[in-house]
């Protein structure tokens, strides 16, 4: 039996990928700072750990039988635009995130572990080349020369570099995605960490007919976003082929956030209108300037289509449709537990 670990189990990605290896019959070891939030991990072993932690990267790396076949790695100090173009969370976001890639490359070398997986993010991209919203470039040769939009994408930008350094230096088997905007069920939905297409769910099922739906910028900014279940796909498929370099993972199918608002709202079937708060008016409101990042972006994949021999399929719309379905469950269940909380709340007053 193949044995795999994952680190950042407790996320969106990980958790989806335990799954998956658990239902190609991996032996499967999870860890993360936390476990996931909507269902149970099917991971053998899912251990609780600090991976900024040398001693918690050695322990969880060690198996007693055999070195671990593959190691998929996606913790990381993340979020949305709210919380990596604000600039207030920088100094962890890379901070974090270098300190649990050292340890990473460190440890699988030392405990000679089959292949190790990194999460890179197209946010490593240079700006420049991303600042026409129909037209941007992410081929992955036009990484250089680096100029990534944010603090977020210069620690990815060090680790792919990293892990590239370690496969050649010490021979370590790597395997390096860049990925484009993910997105689908059991993701962040709300609290501030959720990205585009949750936010635009939740606010289409928040708002009110005949009301606003707030957007932000002058929503001509674009984006690709691709559906959880061919993330994964992706993932495996790099997995097993003979692609040492990064790679894009992400959709093709690039779309300007008004439309994409449009898009979350037309599935609500309320008549509801967009409003774009950027500027001042952001500034009031959120006391700080509209966090952005790049005007356009679009997953190249070209090269993956090449080496890897493979090409996401769904539409955006239909993956649209099945987040959208959880969501609105989600914030029935909220309301329902605040309901219930109040209630009990009246039953010890009158106690
Ligand atoms: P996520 O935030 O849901 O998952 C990351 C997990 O890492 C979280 O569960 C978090 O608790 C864990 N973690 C953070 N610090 C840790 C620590 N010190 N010790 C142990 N665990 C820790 O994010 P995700 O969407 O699942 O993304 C997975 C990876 O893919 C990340 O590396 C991310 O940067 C990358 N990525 C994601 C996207 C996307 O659209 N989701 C896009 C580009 C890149």
């Amino acid at each position: 039996m193949k044995k795999a670990l994952v680190y950042g189990a407790g996320g969106f990605i990980g958790s989806h990928m335990v799954k998956r290896l658990k239902s190609e019959g991996y032996w499967v070891r999870g860890v993360d700072l936390k476990e996931p939030e909507f269902t149970e991990s099917e991971a053998d072993e899912f251990i609780l750990g600090d991976l900024r932690k040398p001693a918690v990267v050695m322990s969880t790396m060690f198996s007693e039988e055999m070195p671990f076949d593959e190691v998929y790695q996606f913790a990381a100090d993340m979020g949305g635009a709210g919380y990596i173009f604000t600039g207030e969370n920088d100094a962890n976001v890379m901070h974090n995130s270098a300190l649990i890639n050292l340890n990473t490359v460190e440890y699988a070398n030392r405990f000679k572990v089959g292949k190790v997986f990194y999460s890179s993010s197209a946010c490593m991209y240079p700006a420049y080349n991303q600042e026409d919203p129909d037209n941007p470039n992410c081929e992955e040769s036009s990484a250089y020369p680096a100029a990534p939009d944010s603090e977020y994408g210069w620690e990815k930008l060090f680790s792919e570099r990293l892990y590239l350094a370690w496969a050649r230096n010490k021979g370590l088997d790597v395997r390096i995605a860049r990925f484009h905007n993910i997105f689908g069920p059991e993701g962040t939905w709300d609290g501030g960490k959720e990205k585009a297409p949750a936010a635009m769910c939740r606010k289409a099922i928040q708002t009110t007919k005949g009301k606003q739906m707030e957007v932000w910028g002058d929503g001509k900014q674009t984006r690709s976003f691709l559906y959880i279940d061919e993330c994964i796909e992706a993932v495996r498929k790099l997995m097993e082929s003979d692609c040492l370099e990064p790679v894009n993972i992400g959709s093709e199918e690039m779309i300007a956030i008004n439309d994409f608002a449009k898009m979350a709202i037309d599935i609500s079937g309320k008549k509801i209108k967009i409003h774009n708060l950027k500027g001042k008016a952001f500034k009031e409101k959120y006391g700080h300037p509209c966090p952005l990042g790049v005007k356009g972006r679009n997953s190249d994949n070209k090269l993956f289509k090449e080496k890897v021999g493979w090409e996401p399929k769904q539409s955006l719309l239909e993956g649209m449709r099945l987040t959208y379905d959880w969501i609105e469950e989600q914030v029935k269940l909220k309301k329902d537990a605040a309901k219930g909380l109040k209630s009990l709340g009246n039953v010890e007053k009158t106690l």
